[in-house]
């Protein structure tokens, strides 16, 4: 058999390593922003056109490259940042591969310009999918400038796989977040197809948290410092009452490298243990400075993750400096997580308007004709579902004068039938029902999580929580399609602050929200005046509903309207259904057995995770054999 194994053409494997580093439009300005601070620039500006889709641009001020530099700049494995295997063990720049620019070279159409400072004329390089277009002399100031235009223009599966230009730009934003944060002392300039998104001038670590996220987050901040010998802790934790119930920011740095962790992110929350509510999630801004020998940021292609020599050492000393430092700012515990507001108001009524009885009089009712006809048509169903108006026993019979209709109904047996104390009279109404559930049936609640309820068949155990959610999934969306949403007017609107990136999704999923019953004042650059809110929220709650709101959207709001519709009523309903905890009374069960049945799909969640499960007589029958 002939040879057949042969070496792949360069541009082929630049394309297939492209694939490993570039995964989407914020990939490439990642490598990009890198690049400028290794080459030591005190300004940086990035330039976005259609979510990155059209045009991703970095100009620095850095000691710039060397025609031939600039050239070997985009072959694979060409770097001037380390020359050995042991330079690994002691970096000090972000990139080290090589692989960068070769790699988006392969899969864009790249412009770079360029100029050190001891040269006059600086050089300019055309590449497209790997091949040099052009080469040229240039007038330019210091620095480098390199424009990636038409990303994946030679890779439509790859083009294709891009999500809508919001959520592209929202990657770069928070890319764009980490990079800065990391390095407060260099200015950055951000645009967004023409208009400046970010202006954040040279400054201290706090001045740029707060020029990112807006003025409202200094008073949040508490500073964290400590030195050790194995590691440098400063910066800044949220206080604790501004917990969300999003994840929110949350950032680590390690030797000025965003970096993610599972391990140091629970020392964090070990630290807020007791201070703030399970479920919640602090904000923190941590840089931590190691020996680079002691650390390997080799294992990750896209090093946001990275390997501690002696994780454990640092977990205690992170727990322990942040818990000094909620301790020395005072910012102590006064939060009674006994009570919750939730356990206030009843399911039943929860998410209801307050409506005044009503007091149906039957005018064509005369107490001295013989008899009143019988009206058949409400069928066993309707009655099920009323059940409750009239489960009343009726000591006073008096009172089944203001009942609506079944009281006239079974008028014929007189009104003393009427008193359903005892399940078997209770039964014996409902035992010709063809509907299956039926709540005159025994309902309780189980561990305070499951809404057991009796059937004609067995017995079924509903997910409080997820039938909830189902209920007012529908709901919502239901308010949106139709544009019926109500809306309750506050006395005294509410003002929340977000960051600029936030005030874009807002901006984008206003007029759905509008549709739902709120209703918006005026947004500035960070604060949003809220002045009326749906009647089923609370006012307590809008501000958490916001920001676990803008956390889902960050990810998933699309630009059609459907699916914004859909992401806000999965939203909604996620943050304001009952959960597991939450006690229901009686009347509340039944509401919501109700509720979920007459549901248009009453199975699965709006996650599509199962709401109930039925327990058949046989079921229970086997267990006994
Ligand atoms: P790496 O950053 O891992 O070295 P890259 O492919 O990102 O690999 O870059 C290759 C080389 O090009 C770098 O090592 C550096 O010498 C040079 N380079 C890239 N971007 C710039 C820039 N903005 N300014 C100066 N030199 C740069
Ligand atoms: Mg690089």
């Amino acid at each position: 058999m002939a040879d057949i194994i042969k070496l792949l053409p360069d541009h082929v494997a630049n394309q297939i390593a492209a694939g490993e580093v570039v995964q989407r439009p914020a990939s490439v300005v990642k490598e990009l922003l890198e690049n400028a601070i290794d080459a030591g620039a005190t300004a940086i500006k990035l330039i976005i056109k259609d979510g990155g889709k059209s045009l991703i641009q970095v100009v620095d001020n850095g000691v710039g490259m060397s025609a031939t530099d600039a050239r070997l700049s985009f072959e694979r494995h060409a770097t001037s940042k380390i020359k050995s295997a042991e330079d690994l063990f002691n970096l000090n720049t972000k990139g080290f591969r090589g692989e960068a620019l070769a790699s988006i070279a392969a899969i864009a159409r790249v412009d770079l310009q360029t100029k050190t400072a001891d040269e006059e004329i600086g050089t300019v390089i055309e590449i497209e999918g790997s091949e040099i277009k052009s080469q040229e002399v240039v007038v330019t100031p210091q620095g480098t400038s390199l424009a990636v235009k038409h990303l994946f223009f030679n890779i439509p599966a790859r083009r294709n796989f891009l999500k809508s230009d919001s959520v592209e730009l929202r990657h770069i934003t928070d890319e764009f977040h980490r990079v800065a944060l990391a390095h407060p002392s260099i200015a950055f300039n951000y645009y967004n197809n023409g208009s400046e998104l970010f202006n954040l001038p040279q400054s201290n670590f706090r001045q740029r948290i707060v020029n990112i996220f807006g003025k409202k987050s200094n008073e949040k901040l508490v500073p964290v410092e400590e030195e050790t010998q194995v590691v440098k802790v400063s910066g800044f934790i949220c206080k604790s009452e501004f917990a969300k119930k999003s994840r929110g920011e949350q950032y680590f740095f390690v030797n000025n490298r965003f970096i993610k962790s599972h391990y140091l992110h629970y020392a964090v929350l070990a630290a807020f243990e007791g201070l703030i509510k399970p479920g919640m999630h602090p904000g923190y801004f941590l840089n931590l400075e190691v020996d680079p020998s002691s650390i390997d940021i080799n294992i990750h292609p896209t090093k946001t993750e990275i390997k501690f020599d002696d994780e454990q050492t640092l977990y205690a000393i992170l727990r322990s400096t942040i818990k000094h430092s909620l301790g020395q700012f005072n910012v102590a515990p006064t939060l009674d997580f006994e009570h919750d507001n939730n356990l206030q108001t009843p399911y039943g009524y929860k998410d209801k308007n307050a409506v005044l009885p009503k007091v149906t009089v039957d005018s064509t009712f005369n107490p001295f004709a013989e008899e009143t006809k019988v009206t058949s048509s409400s069928s066993p169903k309707s009655a099920t579902s009323s059940f409750s108006s009239y489960k009343k026993p009726s000591t006073e019979s008096w009172e089944s004068l203001y009942v609506e209709t079944p009281s006239r109904e079974d008028k014929s047996s007189g009104f003393g039938n009427l008193s359903f104390e005892s399940e078997v009279s209770t039964k014996s109404i409902f035992d010709d029902s063809d509907d299956d559930l039926d709540t005159a049936a025994i309902t309780f609640q189980l561990k305070r999580k499951y809404i057991v309820t009796t059937i004609k068949s067995g017995m079924v155990v509903i997910d409080q929580g997820r039938a909830h959610q189902r209920v007012l999934y529908e709901k919502f969306l239901k308010t949106v399609t139709l544009n019926e949403g109500l809306s309750q007017q506050l006395l005294f609107p509410i003002q929340l602050s977000f960051s600029l990136s936030e005030i874009d999704i807002l901006n984008e999923i206003k007029d759905n929200l509008t549709t739902m019953g709120f209703v918006f004042g005026e947004i500035s650059e960070s604060v949003v005046e809220i002045n009326g809110i749906p009647p089923m929220v609370a006012e307590a709650e809008v501000g958490s509903i916001f920001d676990e709101l803008m956390a889902d959207c960050q990810q998933n709001v699309g630009a059609d309207g459907f699916s914004q519709a859909d992401v806000l009523s999965k939203a909604l309903c996620k943050s304001l259904a009952v959960k597991t905890g939450d006690v229901l009374d009686k009347l509340s069960q039944a509401a919501l057995v109700n509720d979920l049945f007459a549901c248009t799909e009453s199975m699965v969640s709006p996650f599509n995770k199962p709401i109930y499960v039925t327990i058949t007589e046989n079921d229970i029958d086997k267990k006994f054999i």
